[in-house]
C-alpha cells in the first residue's frame, strides 16, 4: 500500500515526487514507457527558470529524478496496464506487478504525434522537433518545414518566423484546420508559405545525423519532389496518454483529463498535472509548476482522512 503512487516520470511526474517525498510520503514514481517525459527528446532547454546558459533536457530531468529521490521517493521501471479507480486504495496493474495506492497523481503526458516515418524517428533532435518553443532559436536565418494544418501547426510556424528566414507550411490538404484567427496571421506573414495537397515521404539525410531536406508526395498528383530545409516541425498534433482512464476520469472530447480546484480529477484521491491536462501552455515549467500543485493537493486529502 502505497500513499502516493505517481504515474510518470516527466517534469510534472517528477515535481510531484520531489514535493510528496519531502512531506514524508515516500512516493513510488512509476516511470512509464517514454520515460523522463518529452524533455528527453530535447536538447538545450533555454527557459527553464535557473539555468542562465541553458540545460540539456535529460540532464534537467536526471537532475530532478535524483533529486526526488534525495528526498525518498522510489522509482519503478514499466508502465501502468490498468488502474481500478472505481474503489479505495486504487489498484493499479504494471502487468508484471500490482500496486496498491491510497492517492494517485497521473502525470502520464502528451506524446506529440509523428508521422511514423523511420527517417523522422532518427534524426528526432537532429533536425526534427515537435516543440518550435524548445528549439526554434536554433533556426536563426534558417529554412524549416512545418508539417500540419491544425492550430499546433500554426502557432509552431508563427513562432518560427521570430528566428527562421522561411517557413514552409506542408499539408496534405487544400484547407487549413486552424482556427480563422490564426489563419489570417499565417496568411498575412511574408514569412510564410505553403504546400498544399502533400505529404512528407522521407526526411534527408539520415546519413549525415542532420536534416538537409524533405521528400514530398503530391496526393492529388502522385508527383514526388525534394524540398530543401534546416528543420522539420511536426505540428500534428498531440495525444495526451489517457486511454486507460477512459470511463473513469472526466476528459475533453480529444482525451485532456479535467481538472478542478488545483489539480483534482473527477475521483476523489486522483490529482492530474503536466501535459496530460494542459493543451494549452505545454512548458517545463507549467508542468513542473502543476505536479506541485498535485503532491500539495494529495498531501492534504491524506491529511484530511487522518
Ligand atoms: P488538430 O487535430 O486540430 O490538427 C492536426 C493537423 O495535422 C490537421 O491539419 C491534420 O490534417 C494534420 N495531420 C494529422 N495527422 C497527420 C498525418 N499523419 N500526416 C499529415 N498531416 C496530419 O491538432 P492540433 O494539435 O493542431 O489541435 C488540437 C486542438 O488543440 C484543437 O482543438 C486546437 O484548436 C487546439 N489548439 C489550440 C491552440 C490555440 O488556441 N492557441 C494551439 C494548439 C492547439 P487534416 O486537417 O487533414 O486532418
Amino acid at each position: 500500500m502505497r500513499n502516493v503512487v505517481i504515474m510518470g516520470s516527466g517534469c510534472a511526474g517528477l515535481t510531484a515526487a520531489i514535493y510528496a517525498a519531502r512531506a514524508n510520503l515516500k512516493p513510488l514514481v512509476i516511470r512509464g514507457l517514454e520515460a523522463g517525459g518529452q524533455l528527453t527528446l530535447t536538447t538545450l532547454v533555454e527557459n527553464f527558470p535557473g539555468f542562465p546558459k541553458g540545460v540539456q533536457g535529460p540532464e534537467l530531468i536526471e537532475r530532478m529524478q535524483n533529486q526526488a529521490a534525495e528526498f525518498g521517493a522510489e522509482f519503478m521501471e514499466g508502465y501502468v496496464i490498468s488502474a481500478d479507480l472505481s474503489l479505495r486504495p486504487f489498484v493499479i496493474d504494471l502487468g508484471s506487478a500490482t500496486v496498491a495506492a491510497r492517492t494517485l497523481i497521473v502525470a502520464s503526458g502528451a506524446s506529440a504525434k509523428l508521422l511514423g516515418l523511420e527517417s523522422e524517428r532518427k534524426l528526432l533532435g537532429h533536425g526534427v522537433s515537435t516543440c518550435a518553443t524548445c528549439d526554434g532559436y536554433f533556426y536563426r536565418g534558417k529554412e524549416v518545414v512545418v508539417v500540419g494544418g491544425g492550430d499546433t501547426a500554426a502557432e509552431e510556424a508563427l513562432f518560427l518566423t521570430r528566428y527562421a528566414a522561411q517557413v514552409s507550411i506542408i499539408h496534405r490538404r487544400d484547407q487549413l484546420r486552424a482556427s480563422k484567427i490564426m489563419q489570417d496571421r499565417l496568411y498575412r506573414n511574408p514569412k510564410i508559405n505553403f504546400i498544399w495537397d502533400s505529404l512528407v515521404a522521407d526526411v534527408l539525410d539520415v546519413n549525415r545525423g542532420e536534416v538537409t531536406g524533405i521528400k514530398l508526395k503530391n496526393i492529388k498528383t502522385g508527383g514526388e519532389t525534394t524540398k530543401s530545409c534546416d528543420g522539420v516541425f511536426m505540428g500534428i498534433g498531440h495525444s495526451p496518454n489517457t486511454s486507460l482512464f477512459r470511463g473513469q476520469l472526466e476528459m475533453n472530447e480529444v482525451g485532456y483529463l479535467i481538472t478542478h480546484d488545483g489539480s483534482k480529477t473527477n475521483v476523489p484521491g486522483v490529482f492530474a498535472a503536466g501535459d496530460v491536462q494542459d493543451h494549452v501552455y505545454r512548458q517545463a515549467i507549467t508542468a513542473a509548476g502543476s505536479g506541485c500543485m498535485a503532491a500539495i493537493d494529495a498531501e492534504r486529502f491524506l491529511e484530511a482522512e487522518t
